[in-house]
């Protein structure tokens, strides 16, 4: 279905939007409890309840970790996607954010195979793991381990993030992230004020959002052959962007539609839309690492 009626810019904002910054880094500790209060609030009557409350409960953790390990000096910002190379191959500080994650999160009631995949982890080197959640999704595919290292790693990379400097941070290749390099893990239209109705990406490791074009292909960048589908009946708070040009799809978010929004856990509850557009054959581009398969 296409609409584009609702993708008309609201006349009335133009003046607020003109100062509107091209990207917006994290407030770790009250983000990761956004997300975890939000995910609660829509994980109900969903195919996936069990895993979305367990995923709710480990944003709590995120932000208990947040201000629990210190870190050394902030990154610093001398090329384009800063914290790339922390997200492939992070340091020492990320061995103690990773290890304190791991400790909290064991108190989380879950499933014996997560129990014994974090278990696992405590002799494991995590520079393996991260690597594989880094340069191959599908060697993360079907790791138990591989959700606690995404969650650890997102703390660490969302904590460095908050520290960047928005004004350095620049376009990059469509779809990439400014500050890590990840690709985008969905987008999501702004309804606060400064911001209305402008169309930001989101990363899934740490938590940028950056300005993108309302009718663009996150992933391939062209602005033909786009359209838009949605679940009839779900009031219209995510649609999926499909290319005609790559085949892939990303998803949108409208916080205008959906004011609690945020853009990670719902990329989580719309999981059925990414079903229904996939049986189409659209392939996602965003990546989670909470929905790795699914
Ligand atoms: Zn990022
Ligand atoms: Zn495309």
């Amino acid at each position: 279905m296409t609409d584009f009626d609702s993708l008309k810019p609201d006349p009335s904002m133009i003046g607020d939007v003109a100062d509107a910054p091209f990207a917006i880094l994290p407030e770790p500790e009250a983000m990761f409890r956004k997300r975890a209060a939000r995910l609660r609030a829509g994980g109900d009557n969903n195919a996936l309840t069990p895993y979305i409350h367990f995923l709710a409960a480990l944003c709590d953790v995120q932000a208990d970790c947040v201000a629990a390990t210190p870190l050394a000096d902030g990154p610093s910002q001398n090329s384009a996607r800063p914290l790339k190379g922390e997200r492939c191959a992070p340091g020492d500080d990320f061995d103690r954010v990773a290890r304190d994650f791991f400790k909290r999160a064991a108190e989380i009631p879950m499933p014996e195979p997560s129990k014994a995949a974090l278990a696992n982890l405590d002799g494991l080197p995590l520079a393996p793991l991260v690597r594989a959640l880094a340069e191959d999704e599908d060697a993360a595919h079907g790791m138990a381990e591989h959700i606690f290292v995404a969650a650890a790693l997102q703390v660490y990379l969302t904590r460095l993030s908050a520290r960047l400097d928005v004004t350095k941070l620049e376009p990059d290749e469509p779809g990439v992230c400014p500050s890590c390099g990840a690709h985008a893990a969905s987008s999501f239209v702004a309804g606060w004020r400064g911001a209305q109705g402008l169309r930001f990406c989101s990363c899934a490791m740490c938590s940028t959002l950056w300005r993108y074009v309302r009718v663009r292909c996150v992933a391939c960048g062209t602005t033909k052959g786009i359209s838009y589908r949605e679940i009839d009946g779900a009031g219209g708070a995510a649609k999926a962007e499909c290319c005609a040009e790559c085949g892939a799809y990303t998803k949108i978010i409208y916080q205008n539609i959906a004011p609690d929004a945020e853009p990670a856990a719902d990329d989580i509850l719309s999981l059925g839309l990414d079903v229904l557009v996939s049986e189409e054959g659209w392939r996602r581009a965003g990546f989670n690492p909470f929905l790795i398969g699914y």
